[in-house]
């Protein structure tokens, strides 16, 4: 069996579920077809809960009937006879309002994934309807039934084991030839939703192939696979036919925002390649990301990652050779899930580079403060090069106030403004 995987861009409207539709049927093989929300339907989500929790009635029932209205255009684009869709999109949306109605929890990563999981139960529920009105056979199933996770609310551990089980005891591929489920959803043992981290839908491709001892994975996308920078920032970008899965790895860490970071690891325990292919071109190659990869030649590599913050922190006792404050930092970090892109550290400080954008940081500079002098520069960013050279180096840093720059033999990182 191979596992397909489409993202919220590639069903952003009817003619791209009708062309999901016509790449999952180009195939003859068994199937387990993972769908992301609609377009930007998590964050409309995200828009509806936090309408919700900060008691704005009017907001909450805006964005409730925009949600119903996108959906409800692409329903009626796609369906001769739409009113069945169009109940069933009603009756999700009420189960979401209803929920909304007797929640008592204010806990904001909890309601979180009552909320978000929502998105991929419509698009997985439009797209199943589809297949069905074109008489092919494609088994929906509820995620949640049999993928199992701890109560981590917005960043769930997969129980492996349990969700093991209940693959294998419920998709057999003599039924159907296509499963069809959700991406970046599970549910822990209460039955709550939970979710596996914004962008998640690729993980769980990779969880299911690897629960199921799947061939390959195959990421459908909006590029033509894995380039050397995003083309929307760099000029002159390169197409690469093969990465390795630690050069994958380190693409994600460093914010190539080509795959999932917790992807790589399931599919590297069990050998299971990986494809990044295009949607809008699907006879194209693409890139594949296996084991070991034909070394072709080292093409430099650049990822941005903007709105950094720098915060240096430096204990007030000069304590950094102990290991003590060492443990208060990344206990802190952890703590607010801050997540550490850069660290330098020096005899009495230790300067880290984490995503500005993070809710949490706030909470966690406050808290660093306890116990150090707190620095920080907001609106920073970090590039990353791969293979670099001297040359690239400079012609990177010439123009830019370079705060920090960190060189490996094969990796340079500079931060700046
Ligand atoms: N719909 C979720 C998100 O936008 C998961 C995903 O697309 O992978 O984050
Ligand atoms: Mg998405």
């Amino acid at each position: 069996m191979k596992v397909y995987k489409f993202g919220g861009a590639s069903v952003k409207d009817a003619s791209g579920v009708k062309n999901v539709c016509s790449i999952i049927t180009s195939t003859n093989d068994n199937l387990v077809v993972v769908v992301s929300a609609m377009a930007k339907t998590t964050n409309a989500l995200e828009r509806v809960l936090a309408a919700y929790l900060e008691n704005k009635p009017n907001d909450l029932k805006a964005e409730m009937a925009e949600l119903k209205n996108f959906h409800a255009n692409i329903i009626n684009e796609l369906f001769a006879n739409p009113e069945k869709q169009r109940f069933e999109l009603e009756a999700v949306l009420e189960g979401l309002s209803y929920f909304l109605s007797i929640n008592t929890k204010r806990d904001y990563d909890f309601c979180y994934d009552q909320v978000v999981s929502v998105g991929e139960l419509i698009s997985t529920k439009i797209v199943a309807a589809y297949l069905a009105s074109q008489n092919i056979d494609a088994e929906w199933v509820d995620v949640r039934t049999i993928l199992k996770t701890d109560s981590t609310y917005r960043d769930a551990n997969v129980n492996f084991e349990t969700s093991g089980e209940l693959f294998r005891n419920t998709i057999d591929f003599n039924q159907h030839h296509i499963y069809l489920t959700q991406g970046f959803i599970g549910a822990n043992h209460k039955g709550y939703s939970t979710t596996l981290g914004r962008e998640g839908s690729d993980y769980t491709a990779a969880i299911i192939a690897n629960l199921l001892g799947g061939e390959s994975v195959t990421i459908w996308k909006d590029v033509p696979g894995v380039l050397n920078a995003d083309p929307r920032i760099f000029k002159d970008t390169v197409h690469l036919p093969s990465v390795s899965y630690k050069q994958a790895i380190e693409l994600a860490f460093y914010g190539a925002q080509i795959i999932h970071p917790k992807t790589i690891k399931p599919l590297q325990n069990r050998s299971i390649p990986l494809y990044v292919r295009s949607f809008v071109d699907p006879a194209a190659p693409g890139t594949e990301v296996a084991a070991s990869i034909a070394k072709t030649e080292a093409v430099p590599v650049y990822i941005l990652k903007q709105k950094q913050t720098l915060i240096s922190v430096e204990p007030k006792d000069y304590s950094f050779a102990l290991e003590d404050s060492w443990i208060k930092v990344f206990s802190i970090m952890q703590k607010y899930r801050l997540k550490a892109n850069l660290i330098q550290n020096s005899a009495i400080s230790m300067s880290i580079s984490v995503d500005g954008t993070n809710q949490q940081l706030p909470a966690a500079i406050d808290e660093f403060m306890n116990d150090f002098r707190v620095k920080y520069n907001e609106g920073l960013n970090l590039l990353t090069i791969q293979n670099y050279n001297e040359y690239i180096l400079e012609s990177y840093s010439a123009d830019v106030e370079v705060i920090l720059m960190q060189k490996s033999r094969r990796t340079a990182r500079i931060l700046y403004r």
